[in-house]
């Protein structure tokens, strides 16, 4: 039990009594290089890796589906800070989609009709090649007042007619005061659906709480969520029973990933995927080349073989299976799609 559950609590709200499985995940997840390296029984000279800015961060039920032993395991690759993380290359940089200078500031509004709040500033995981690592907002928790001024701004424009909760990762917010957060956009008559983007459901497949379906059920709109896995062994049992949980309380169970060299840029491994999420009844919706973010540039697979990966899966997959081929363009109207 932690301490401030033995003190009265002054939040209007009600409190848990018992601390969630899935919040006790997130504080025991391993925050260092060592542990991480020595938990999978590798040799610190097999798996070099250097302490980043951006820290380790990896919770136990992803590490369970880390191959221990092998330094070139696809998951391990995703979070483990190698040296190559420190060698500056061109054309990667702090902020490459130049997202600074939004009113207010948590609220980005690139796309027409759609509005993405920066729900929080934390994660579940650290993926190794994100933009965020850039942006080490920490685990800070979320910012009540940044909400209600966010949904202010939607309120007050007519032509957003979708809501994307992003971050940050939307699902590491407590149930409770998600459930407020989402009724209270899902409110606003003119916001015909909401979306969040989300790596916790499989990376943290306890987040499937029955009070997270029942505060999706009770929305009234149309939720549409986009998990993020990039390889289909991060899809074992348990994250599938998690998200066949997920799917009956939303309208569309959507899949991004990222091309990432090491980790799936191979016909095989994107079939695998692709497979994978049909089989557990989730669309590939995107595959991201990569942002070129500081520190990233040993993710990044050229385009030209990028677009022969999309050719083979085209040719052995139904076209439902192949996810767009996309890539974020500072200033455009849309994401790309790469042809
Ligand atoms: C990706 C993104 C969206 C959503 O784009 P879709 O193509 O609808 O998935 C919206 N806003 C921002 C800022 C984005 O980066
Ligand atoms: S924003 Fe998504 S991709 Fe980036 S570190 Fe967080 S979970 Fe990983």
């Amino acid at each position: 039990m932690n301490m401030a559950s033995l003190r009265p609590s002054t939040s209007v709200r009600p409190r848990p009594t018992v601390e969630p499985t899935w919040q006790a995940e997130m504080r025991a997840a391993i925050r260092r290089l060592d542990v991480l390296v020595e938990r999978l029984g590798l040799a610190p000279s097999a798996a070099p890796g250097v302490e980043a800015k951006f820290p380790v961060f990896v919770p136990e039920p992803f590490l369970a589906r880390i191959r221990p032993g092998d330094p070139h395991d696809p998951l391990l690759r995703q979070v483990l800070p190698w040296p190559e993380e420190l060698v500056s290359a061109p054309g990667f940089v702090l902020d490459p989609l130049d997202e600074h200078g939004g009113r207010p500031a948590n609220l980005l509004r690139k796309y027409a009709g759609r509005a993405l709040l920066v729900t929080t500033g934390a994660c579940a995981i650290h993926c190794r090649y994100c933009f965020r690592r850039e942006f080490p907002y920490g685990e800070s928790p979320p910012n009540e007042s940044a909400w209600s001024a966010a949904r202010e701004a939607v309120e007050n424009d007519p032509t957003v007619d979708e809501v994307l909760f992003s971050g940050g990762d939307p699902l590491t917010v407590a149930d409770e005061p998600l459930s407020s957060l989402l009724q209270s956009f899902a409110e606003i008559p003119h916001v015909r659906r909401l979306r969040m983007h989300t790596r916790v459901p499989t990376v943290i497949p306890s987040r499937v709480t029955d009070r997270l379906l029942e505060t999706l059920g009770d929305l009234g709109k149309p939720v549409i969520v986009v998990v993020h896995v990039n390889h289909a062994q991060e899809l074992d049992e348990t994250t599938a029973a998690a998200l066949a949980r997920l799917k009956p309380a939303v309208s569309l169970l959507l899949n991004q990933a990222v091309l990432l060299r090491g980790v799936n840029d191979s016909v095989e491994a994107l079939v695998a995927l692709s497979e994978r999420l049909v089989e557990i009844g989730v669309a590939p919706y995107y595959l991201h080349q990569l942002d070129r973010t500081a520190g990233t540039a040993h993710f990044e697979v050229d385009e030209s073989q990028g677009r022969r990966l999309i050719q083979e899966l085209t040719e052995r997959l139904p076209g439902y299976a192949v996810p767009k081929y996309v890539r974020e363009t500072p200033g455009a109207a849309s994401k790309s799609p790469i042809p």
